[in-house]
Parts: structure tokens; sequence; C-alpha cells
């Protein structure tokens, strides 16, 4: 069978929405001489807490959110012994950072109905050696932050946000990284809700962990040490307190950052069009929706992910390769850390032991969502889903 929709060029599963002020701030940069961390880094990161409605705020421009969340552990002392509770629902990037200190890795299963952490399973995990949390708000649903919170309050414990997909997501009307979290990290991957190619932002309101991950970020040279003595010391002279890493951000992508940024509202304004779009097409199809924000919160709409109920007659597999016969590119998110050799042989995990997760992961695809998606783009995903399901 032919009809004219097949012979449309691919619809990739995500593409990013760079315009002429990208290009004209990147070219800027090129021509201006300084293409590494500088000047536009630096405005970058006053744009981000301006963003975040706090000007104040310390923002660690980096070059991945992997990079923030070693920072942020590193600043927070981990170490060997140490123990990290996160969900096994997430990439791996949030539990690996974990293990580059040394520490280990406890995960947790997911509540179905947010895709989130399982708040209810967390206390069951904590032994005398946890130091911290990581949550994902997953798909770029917040994660009940103020009940997370308590929980880490009550048990002295540090919490780093993965907010990969949180950009720009709220709880009860307040920005996610504005939560009071010890730090919370952002990335602008190239599929992400903005993008700087690759690159993170690290926020916190504690001057001591701001101060470590900025020296950590560019080899463990103390700037302070030598800002206060401008005066007497040479221009080439720099002290090294610390084996640090390289995790600075470029002016090249900063360049990016600053008009993304700008057009961030927008974005997510036309990815909300398309989730509205999607929830009224798929409702008599027998899928699970993803959760909404609650009340007049803000999802990021990250990822849209649909869930194969019962009721459904094809598999997820299926499901995809139907998807991708009719053009579209499909995604999962995830193959859950408790699948993959290291972590599952690391720890001796089983599916069993994590059943929500292990469940969602056998029924879910996620489906296109972008602000780049034209009208016509949406129309031929809702009916390639429809299609899939035998559905007109
Ligand atoms: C993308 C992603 C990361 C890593 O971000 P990078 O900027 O690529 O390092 C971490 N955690 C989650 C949940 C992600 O989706």
């Amino acid at each position: 069978m032919s009809t004219s929709s097949d012979k449309l060029p691919f619809l990739p599963f995500a593409l990013p929405e760079i315009g002429d002020e990208e290009i004209a701030e990147v070219v800027d940069t090129l021509r201006s001489g300084w293409v590494t961390t500088g000047p536009k880094a630096k405005r970058f990161e006053q744009a981000f807490a301006e963003f975040l409605g706090e000007p104040q705020i310390e923002c660690i421009a980096v070059n991945s959110a992997t990079a923030g969340l070693h920072l942020a552990l590193e600043a927070l002392g981990l170490g060997p012994g140490d123990e990290v509770i996160t969900t096994t629902h997430t990439f791996t990037a949030t539990a690996e950072v974990v293990r580059y200190l040394g520490a280990d890795v406890v995960l947790v299963d997911i509540d179905p109905a947010t895709m989130n952490i399982a708040l209810d399973q967390i206390e069951a995990a904590i032994t005398p050696r946890t130091k911290a949390i990581i949550p994902v708000h997953y798909a770029g649903l917040a994660v009940d932050m103020l009940a997370l919170l308590d929980i880490a309050r009550k048990h002295g414990l540090k919490v780093v946000e993965d907010a990969a997909h949180a950009l720009p997501t709220t709880l009860e009307k307040e920005l996610i990284g504005t939560l009071g979290s010890n730090a919370t990290v952002f990335s602008f991957y190239a599929n992400k809700t903005m993008t700087t190619g690759e690159g993170g932002m690290l926020v916190t309101r504690d001057p001591a962990l701001a101060q470590r991950a900025r020296v950590m970020r560019l080899h463990g040279i103390n700037r302070d040490a030598f800002d206060r003595f401008t005066a007497k010391v040479p221009s080439w002279y720099y002290e090294i307190v610390a084996p640090g890493f390289k995790y600075n951000l470029t002016d090249i992508a900063a360049a990016l950052g600053l008009h993304q940024l700008k057009r961030l509202p927008a974005f997510q304004a036309r990815r909300e069009q398309i989730a509205a779009r999607y929830f009224e097409a798929f409702a008599d199809l027998p899928l699970i929706l993803p959760p909404r924000a609650p009340n007049e919160d803000v999802h990021s709409w990250h990822l849209y992910v649909l869930r194969l109920s019962n009721a459904a007659t094809v598999t997820r597999d299926e499901f995809i390769e139907r998807m991708f016969a009719l053009g579209i590119g499909c995604s999962v998110h995830y193959v859950p850390l408790h699948q993959h050799p290291y972590w599952k042989e690391r720890y001796g995990l089983t599916a069993e032991m994590f059943p929500e997760s292990q469940k969602a992961y056998e029924r879910l695809a996620s489906i296109p969502i972008y602000s780049a998606m034209s009208d016509a783009d949406v129309d031929r995903v809702i009916s390639a889903v429809r299609r899939t399901f035998g559905a007109a």
C-alpha cells in the first residue's frame, strides 16, 4: 500500500530549532577572536539567573549536564563509602556521576502515575551511608519536591536535582532550580528543550558549593586567589588547588544559549500546544497518556511518553516499527538502569525489584514533540499513531 504520506520525508524524533539570531551570534563570536569561555558564557549565566527570576542565584555554565551533576556532587564532598538514591527510570548520566566519585548508587522504583521516583519508597532505601538524593523530573513533570525535601531534611540528606528535562518546569508556580535543593542541573544537549549543542547549567544558592564548582570546572584553578592579588601578580600567574576537570562552556555554545533562552517561553508554548493536540487525538486509543502537571503548573513537555494499555493489540516494539514504517521517529525513555549490564551486575539488580519501571519500560514509547514541528508534522504523527492502532 502506498499513499502520498508515505513519500514525505522521515520526521525525526527530535530536532533543535536554531534561528537567524543564534547563527548571527555564533558568527559574531567566531569573528570576535574569543571562542572559548569568556564574555558570552558570563552573560549567559547572568541571563539564566534572570530567567529563573533570581538575579543573585549562582549559575555555573558547564559543557554538559553530566559535568554539572559531577561538579555538584563533588562540591558536596561525596566519596567512597557514600550512597546516593535515585530512580532506576532515568538516563545513565544521573547515576554514573556518583560512580565517578567512588560512591554507590541505590535505585528506587517509580510511581506509575507520575513516572517519577516513588516518594514512598525512598525512606526504605536510606542507610547510614546515604548522603544524597537525585530526583529526576521525568519528561518535564516536576517531582513533588516539597515532599522530597521533607524526607531529605528529616534524614540530613543533600538533594541535587537532575533537571535535564525540566526547563521551564514549575512546582506550585516556582521554577525548578529555585526550590531549595542544594543544586539543580539543566541540560542543553541537542534534543533538550533548549540547546547549545552540548552544554549545561549548575544552579545553586550555596556560595561555597558554587565556589568549589567554579574552581573544579576549570582544572582546579583558584580564581579568587588571583583575583585578590591581581594588582601584585603578573597576568601569567595562576594557582592549582585541586585536580580539577575540563567542564567549561565555550562562548560559541553560550552564543546559542543566549538566544535559545530568550525563545524558551515560545518553545514551551508550542510544545504545550502539541501536547494538547495529542491528548485530544489519542483519548479513544488503548493508551495510557502521560500525566499532566497539576493545577496551574508548567510541564516542559520535553517528552510525550505513551504507554500501551492492557487493551492494546500491538506490542511496544511493533508500535515503534510501524511508526518508523510510516515515516515517524520514536524513542524509548528509558531502558531503565536496572536492565543495563553495568548497573545490573554491580548491584545484583533484577526486573522484579522495580516492577513499575519495568512495566512502563515494556509498554512505553516517546513520540516527537518539539517546537520546530509544523502543524502538518503534528497531523502526520497523529494519523500515524491512529493507523498503528487500526483507528481512522
Ligand atoms: C540528557 C540527560 C542528562 C545528561 O545531559 P547532558 O547535557 O547530555 O550531559 C542527564 N540526565 C537526564 C535525565 C537526561 O535526559
